[in-house]
């Protein structure tokens, strides 16, 4: 598949160091999750490279932060008009490594170029204050400055968008940043670098370490336990989040975490049954499943529990699954063994524990799962405590709205949630009193770069994009001036 890129010079094998591509000492295999063949040998960089990266991001940081937010927006959107211009490579890249639709692709590269161009405007917009004095001898002001080198920590799901959605905020605020792409999908991030480099990046403001599964391990050591990092933002597990946690407390280090989910999707009585099908499809399926905002728990109203469960499946059968560069393909592999492994696992629990295999259940070859919708799905089951990540729909009946709301919430996550009502009342009472950091109201797709996205409990900390998302990168410095 890479073989029919526009510009084959996007395929970097290297990492970049300083401005310059990084062969490293070994090297590991990047795999194309639908057939399994081996797409590129790229470069496996470790803990001596990680430190080289965080001194050139130290050495770049007084030039960078010292240009005005207009000049670093400038750079930002040249590497934002290169990534449209290239989008149909970065697509085709995307697809071959991370296996999701090349329409789905597509729609992440633009969605990732987004932040971009977002927080290239709003790193203008980063104001002071200056505070009412109780001293008519002084005067209190206030300025937000950058924070220093930040490290971020990317994941497989969303090669692109989860390294723009952190490193355009850092950028912008005039932090340089130090990235680890997820060891299944480096190619993207390293296309997405070296289109940062024709746009002008300065040597050692973005720097990227490919690294397999064991050196990523390596590198994020180095990366907490640096003096120079004063930032971490990760996007991932629930258990990798609190070990970077755990490790990033000996140098105190501020810390962004986007992690797991367990969102339940609300189907009220009064909703529109059609609409609320088609919420659910998308915010089910989409990614094969596996996006941290994908609904993990679908809970239908008695009186329409039957209706819901039935279009749903319905749907579900017509959803094309296979390679994601076959045309009309909806729905594509999952990214690994393990993935597969506990999605099988999920559906062979619930289906022990009673539950009703209205459709799917079952592998399509090696690499692919069927949409699958089960019925008559109760809280003790797996598919209810953990998050699934892939393209199993449990559906549970429900009665009234405070049950409702009580089992949405009995969950140790809290990022995404959504619901179906027509309602006015209700929607502001569940909106209210769902325990998320964000909310799907008579919607199932809630993310673009405007808006913060993040979650509240274990889900993690910190918000991404918006106004918001640049907040993590820049420290508030009060300044008392005496003497006026
Ligand atoms: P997923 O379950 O989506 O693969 P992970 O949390 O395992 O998510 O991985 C997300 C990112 O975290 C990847 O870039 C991976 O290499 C990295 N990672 C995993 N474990 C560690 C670790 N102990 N230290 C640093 N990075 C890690």
């Amino acid at each position: 598949p890479l073989a029919l890129l526009k510009d084959p010079t996007l395929l970097k094998s290297g990492g970049l160091v300083d401005g310059e591509w990084r062969a490293g000492g070994a090297s590991f295999a990047v795999h194309d999750p639908a057939t399994g063949a081996e797409l590129a040998q790229v470069a496996n960089l470790g803990a001596t490279d990680a430190a080289a990266a965080i001194a050139a991001a130290g050495r770049a940081w007084p030039a960078w932060r010292a240009k005005t937010a207009r000049e670093r927006g400038a750079v930002l959107m040249r590497w934002y008009a290169l990534m449209n211009q290239h989008a149909d490579d970065l697509a085709r890249i995307m697809t071959a490594e991370q296996g999701k639709p090349l329409a789905e692709a597509r729609g992440e590269v633009g969605y990732g170029a987004s932040f971009l161009e977002w927080f290239a405007e709003e790193g203008r917009r980063v104001y002071g204050e200056t505070i009412p004095t109780t001293d008519g001898n002084k005067r209190y002001l206030v300025i937000r400055q950058p924070v220093g080198v930040c490290a971020a920590i990317t994941p497989w799901n969303f090669p692109i968008a989860m390294i723009t959605r952190k490193v355009a905020p850092a950028l912008a605020a005039g932090c340089p940043v130090v990235i680890k792409p997820a060891e299944q999908t480096p190619l993207s991030a390293l296309a997405l670098a070296e289109l940062a480099q024709r746009a002008g990046m300065p040597a050692g403001v973005l720097n990227v370490l490919p690294a397999d599964a064991q050196n990523s391990i390596a590198i994020g050591d180095v990366l907490c336990s640096s003096d120079v990092v004063r930032h971490l933002s990760f996007t991932g597990s629930t258990e990798v989040g609190r070990i970077l946690m755990r490790q990033c407390a000996s140098t105190v280090k501020k810390l962004s975490l986007e992690l797991g989910g367990n969102a339940p999707f609300i189907v009220f009585d009064d909703a529109d049954l059609d609409s609320a099908v088609e919420g659910a499809l998308v915010s089910k399926y989409r990614n094969a499943g596996q996006t941290c905002v994908c609904a993990n728990r679908l809970y239908a109203q008695a009186g329409i529990y039957d209706a819901f469960v039935e279009k749903l499946a319905a749907r579900a059968r017509q959803i094309a699954v296979g390679n994601g560069f076959d045309a009309g393909i909806q729905l594509g592999p999952l990214i690994d063994a393990q993935a597969m492994a506990k999605v099988e696992a999920h559906v062979a629990d619930a289906l022990a524990q009673g539950a009703r295999l209205v459709t799917g259940g079952e592998r399509l070859g090696e690499r692919f799962y069927a949409p699958t919708v089960l019925a008559d799905v109760t809280p003790q089951m797996r598919c209810s405590k953990e998050e699934t990540f892939g393209p199993v729909a449990p559906v549970f009946r429900f009665e009234t709205e405070a049950e409702v709301i009580a089992l949405a919430n009995d969950t140790e996550f809290g990022l995404a949630s959504y619901f179906y009502s027509r309602d006015i009342g209700r929607v502001w009472r569940v909106s209210e009193a769902l325990e998320y950091g964000m909310v799907g109201v008579n919607t199932g797709l809630i993310s673009t770069a405007e808006v913060p996205f993040g979650g509240v409990k274990q889900s993690g900390l910190g918000r991404e994009g918006a106004r918001q998302g640049i907040d993590d990168y820049l420290e508030t410095k009060y300044v008392c001036l005496g003497d006026v």
